[in-house]
């Protein structure tokens, strides 16, 4: 069962897009640094397709992309939601997990941006040249690194 703490509009999380950024709560990862440690409990409310057809029914039209901010706790689920979401509301879909790999079973064509890598705050966040995050827009079902896109 996936929650969500918050979500925002935003601008920089992928590239070119208006992103409703939902930010997932009981995060496994324990990156040392966390930027976020607010998100490591079990708590906010439930993100299901109920609560997303009522966030979409009111920022929708003002969003090219929905992204979700975590959810390796249930990696699956978030896939399943994903492909509600462009199934439904024609929109974009982007994943920000926290592990250095994708879930064995898990089909990038269910995405169309993905952020790989644990947070290591020596090294930084997409945004830094030096991050050891990844983040691939899924195109012809093939993953294509554009983290220098966060570089300019
Ligand atoms: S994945 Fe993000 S929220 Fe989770 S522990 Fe790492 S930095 Fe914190």
């Amino acid at each position: 069962m996936l929650r969500y703490n918050n979500y925002n509009i935003v601008f920089q999380e992928i590239p070119n897009e208006v992103t409703l950024a939902i930010n997932i709560s009981n995060c496994p990862n324990r990156c040392k640094g966390c930027h976020s440690p607010y998100l490591w409990e079990d708590s906010g409310n439930l993100l299901n397709k109920e609560s997303l057809m009522e966030l979409l029914n009111k920022y929708g039209s003002s969003i090219t992309c929905v992204c979700f901010m975590g959810g390796d706790i249930s990696p699956y689920e978030v896939e399943e939601l994903s492909v509600f979401i462009r199934k439904e509301y024609n929109l974009k879909t982007g994943w920000y997990s926290g592990k250095n790999k994708l879930p064995q079973n898990l089909s990038i064509s269910n995405f169309n941006y993905i952020k790989l890598g644990a947070y290591i705050s020596e090294l930084g966040g997409l945004d830094s040249p030096t991050t050891n995050q990844r983040m691939y827009k899924i195109e012809n079902g093939e993953m294509k690194d554009i983290t220098k896109w966060y570089h300019k």
